[in-house]
């Protein structure tokens, strides 16, 4: 299957020609013909699939067809966090250049004022974070009663973050007619409320990550001792010589502690979290991607939707709560056929957090211990590479965090 069997027209095909893409990837070939159709579209598929293309490319079409003369949104696309957002106005711009349509992005942490007036002299696709949407319909800064195409990426993310009832109340302010789609990593009981509530006989697709997770990407653990936890990454960093990583941790401040010691064993490294302003994070983001900073620790809300191509190698400092945040985390690496590694450090009692990760990913992960810090592992209780010493979990709903009736802040 070629991008011509798609049915995309002549502008859309200079920009994916510009962009040397190839052949479309699976969510592509199944999406764009469903969403051109006017179907409302169910997709089960991850970071690094291709899919804002694959909603991108055919909700360009749809509007450059229809009239737009108005200066009200048609098209809206909800993204669970700030930088998602701002990746996917990107996205929409670069497919979009050779189209007379115009876009904007809103999202919170960065001035109100500057988003109204872009608002008011008309867009045609809007991009925002739920939080800040509602601000400006509250304000009267946005009118949404003229979307006629609305796309909820990453659901299953704003769902996490507690921000479904922000959700149902952009929802009523939609009008009844749209076509709507619904991306999501993973299939919560949730996401099938939302979906079932949400969408009309929806085609429904599944993909894997075109590079899937355990193909492209190599996944090891150490076992050390919590309070050896940044030695031994430094000791990674240097004697292994990392040009660059991003590293996880569960909580802003462990980033911000993390972020200090490296900087302190001179290496160069820079913490992304919900506590820095816009104007910090999308900065790190540059720096990083520029390779001016080496390492960069985030949590994993700021880290949602990062497009860091070709990063070879993510770590886990601390194992994710969740274990399916273990692939979102992954997602930045093995990229566009690249190859990486994910990297987690545990310590005993994580033993049963790598075990879940192990049952989301179906695959045993290798575990190695460093001579070096071998004497503190050997004082604890749960011994590397036994399976029989981790602690099995029973895990009845998968994919499950607290409650969704408040935003978590958290991180
Ligand atoms: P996404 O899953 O939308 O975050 O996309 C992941 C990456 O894949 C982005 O860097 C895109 O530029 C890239 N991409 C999207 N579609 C294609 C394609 N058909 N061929 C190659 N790369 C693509």
């Amino acid at each position: 299957m070629s991008f011509n069997d798609l049915g995309l027209e002549a502008e859309l095909m200079r920009a994916v020609s510009a962009q040397n893409y190839s052949t479309p990837t699976p969510i592509q070939v199944e999406a764009i013909p469903a969403i051109l159709a006017g179907k409302d579209v169910l997709a089960g598929a991850q970071t690094g699939t291709g899919k804002t293309a694959a909603f991108t490319l055919p909700m360009l079409q749809m509007l450059n067809r229809s009239n737009g003369s108005d200066h009200r949104p048609r098209a809206l696309v909800i993204t669970p966090t700030r930088e998602l957002a701002a990746q996917v106005h990107e996205s929409i711009r670069t497919y979009g250049k050779y189209l007379p349509l115009r876009s904007t992005v809103v999202f919170g942490g960065v001035g109100f004022h500057p988003q109204a007036a872009k608002l008011r002299k008309g867009v045609d696709i809007l991009v925002a974070t739920p939080g800040r949407l509602l601000d400006h319909a509250q304000q009267k800064t946005v009118d949404l009663s003229k979307v006629e195409f609305l796309v909820l990426d990453e659901a299953d993310r704003m769902l996490n973050m507690g921000f479904l009832p922000d959700i149902k109340r952009i929802l009523k302010l939609l009008p009844q007619k749209r076509q709507n789609l619904l991306f999501s990593a993973t299939y919560v009981p949730e996401i099938q409320k939302l979906a079932f509530s949400l969408l009309t006989d929806p085609a429904r697709i599944q993909v894997s990550r075109q590079n899937a997770a355990t193909e492209l990407v190599e996944h090891k653990a150490y076992t050390v001792a919590r309070t050896r936890k940044r030695s031994l990454l430094t000791h990674l960093i240097k004697t292994e010589n990392w040009d660059q990583a991003l590293i996880f941790t569960r909580t802003k401040r462990g980033a911000d502690r993390l972020t200090k010691h490296l900087i302190r064993e001179r290496v160069s490294a820079q913490a992304i979290h919900g506590d820095k302003s816009q104007s910090v994070r999308t900065r790190t983001l540059a720096d990083f991607k520029r390779g001016k900073v080496r390492i960069l620790v985030a949590t994993d809300i700021a880290a949602r939707g990062l497009d860091i191509i070709e990063l070879p190698r993510v770590v886990n400092f601390d194992l994710p709560e969740v274990p399916e945040d273990y692939i979102h985390r992954i997602g930045r690496t093995g990229r566009a056929g690249s190859t990486g590694v994910a990297i987690s450090l545990v310590c005993f009692d994580e033993g049963d957090l790598l075990t879940a990760v192990e049952q989301v990913l179906q695959q045993r992960i290798t575990i190695e211990v460093i001579e070096k810090f071998r004497d503190e592992v050997k004082t604890q209780t749960w011994s590397p590479g036994r399976p029989a010493a981790r602690p099995a979990i029973q895990r009845t709903r998968p994919g499950r965090r607290p409650a969704s009736g408040q935003r978590r802040r958290a991180y």
